[in-house]
């Protein structure tokens, strides 16, 4: 039996936190903050580094490195999803958790911040062995987690069947815990809605934007990034407004129509290609993803990973919306580029947070053992999102810096109003 014993290669990009705690301090400035508010709220309150046992079908035993970072729990339990990408690094896990420690702030639902994940190309394991992989996962984990504590959530390449795992061998140790992670399969709890919500909320802050700016959704054209969970309903949600969505790529390719893509037929096409994408779709013209930042849109969704828009494909852009269904979709310089020539970027801690303003719906379920019909889902969903947003609008003109700063100015006095009022 051959061991592979994984070591943490130094990181080749920058880190992603460095932008993030820019924003920080433009908006700890804005609040006149206590300095020493900083570090507490720049820190992991705890960050865990953990060895995930891969058990291979042909009996090999591969360890990989698993990671689980709480950011900040002043306004409630950690919440945040787990990635299984071969990218996963402690900088990326740490920005990612302390940005949902702003999101969850800016949609005022109470929770903390945290994320997780797996350094792994899950597109090179068989089905049971990403099942045993997440459940050694989980085992290495369990002691941090819990429905009071840290409640985990799917992200990049973990999905339903992903959460019904998670739940089962947390279960194992703790009895009947549905309340343990969100995003789960309706049929063992998972709540009406959540599925779409990440792209629900997305659109719905496209539209809001899409309001003050004097631009109607319908006629718009709309070009996609990334057609997983966010921005295969981010895309079909905005093609049941009218927008014509005009080009949409992922792994496997881009696939363009300009006279609007049939998105519901491409869903479905995605849906039977089992997880190999779009490529091969017939109703639109294939072309190299790398292309997509040079076709001209009216708003334009980065919906795959992190820092695809930078100091060299932000000037490629030519449209004006950005709408981050991704998590920090935008480099410090491709934010900076976005903003100087006046394209209206709808951050990530509010573009994206239906999610797990969806997910807190789920947590709030199982706690009470009450299922909400999917109305209720989406009419609280709807009010959350357009609060959220009214919120950083009205904060962005008053100091009349971008939506981002906005958000980071409403998330941060949260929490340092909870901060002081629990005497920390
Ligand atoms: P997913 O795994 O379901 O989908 C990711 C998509 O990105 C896939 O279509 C994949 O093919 C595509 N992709 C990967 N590399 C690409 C590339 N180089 N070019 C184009 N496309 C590429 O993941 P998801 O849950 O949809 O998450 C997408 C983003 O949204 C992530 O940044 C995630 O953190 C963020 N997010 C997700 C949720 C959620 O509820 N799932 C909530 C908030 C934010």
């Amino acid at each position: 039996m051959k061991t592979v014993v994984p070591s943490e290669a130094p990181r080749q990009k920058p880190n992603p936190l460095e932008a993030l705690n820019a924003q920080f301090d433009e908006a700890a400035d804005i609040l006149k903050m206590d300095a020493d508010l900083a570090p507490l709220l720049k820190t992991p309150y705890r960050e865990l580094h953990v060895q995930v046992a891969l058990k291979r079908d042909n009996g090999r035993l591969e360890i990989v490195r698993g990671y689980r970072i709480q950011h900040n729990g002043v306004r409630g339990p950690y919440k945040g999803g787990i990635r299984y990408h071969h990218e996963v690094d402690r900088d990326e896990v740490l920005a990612l958790a302390t940005l949902m420690t702003w999101k969850t702030a800016v949609v005022d639902i109470p929770f903390g911040g945290a994320k997780g994940g797996v350094q792994i190309d899950p597109r090179q394991l068989s089905h049971s062995e990403l099942k045993s992989l997440t459940r050694s996962y989980i085992s290495r984990i369990d002691y941090v987690i819990g429905p009071q504590r840290d409640i985990p959530a799917p992200d990049v390449n973990t999905n339903e069947e992903t959460m019904a795992w998670m739940m089962d061998e947390y279960g194992k140790r703790h009895g009947y815990t549905p309340a343990i992670v969100t995003g789960k399969p309706i049929a063992l709890g998972g709540s009406y809605g959540r599925k779409e919500a990440t792209g629900r909320g997305v659109v719905i802050a496209i539209r809001e934007a899409c309001k003050r700016l004097g631009m109607s959704l319908r006629g718009s054209t709309a070009t996609v990034q990334g057609f997983g969970n966010v921005g295969n309903f981010a895309a079909r949600f905005l093609s049941d407004e009218g927008t014509k969505v005009i080009a949409v790529t992922d792994v496997s390719g881009g696939i363009r129509n300009d006279r609007g893509l049939d998105i519901p037929a491409l869903q479905e096409f995605a849906l039977a290609n089992k997880g190999k994408g779009i490529k091969g779709f017939p109703h639109g013209e294939e072309f190299d993803p790398e292309m997509l930042y040079d076709i001209p849109c009216d708003i334009f969704v980065p919906a795959a990973l992190g820092e695809t828009i930078t100091d060299r494909t932000a000037p490629r852009l030519r449209c004006k919306i950005v709408a981050e269904g991704a998590n920090n979709p935008c480099t410090k310089e491709g934010n900076d580029n976005l903003s100087e020539r006046g394209i209206t970027v709808i951050p990530d801690i509010l573009c994206n947070a239906g999610g797990v303003t969806v997910s807190y719906f789920e947590w709030v379920q199982n706690l009470q053992q009450h299922r909400w019909k999917l109305e209720k889902v989406n009419s609280e969903l709807e009010d959350v999102m357009v609060k959220a947003f009214e919120d950083v609008w009205t904060l962005s003109k008053k100091y009349n810096r971008p939506l981002r700063t906005g958000a980071y100015v409403l998330a941060l006095d949260r929490i340092v109003q909870a901060t002081k009022l629990r005497g920390i």
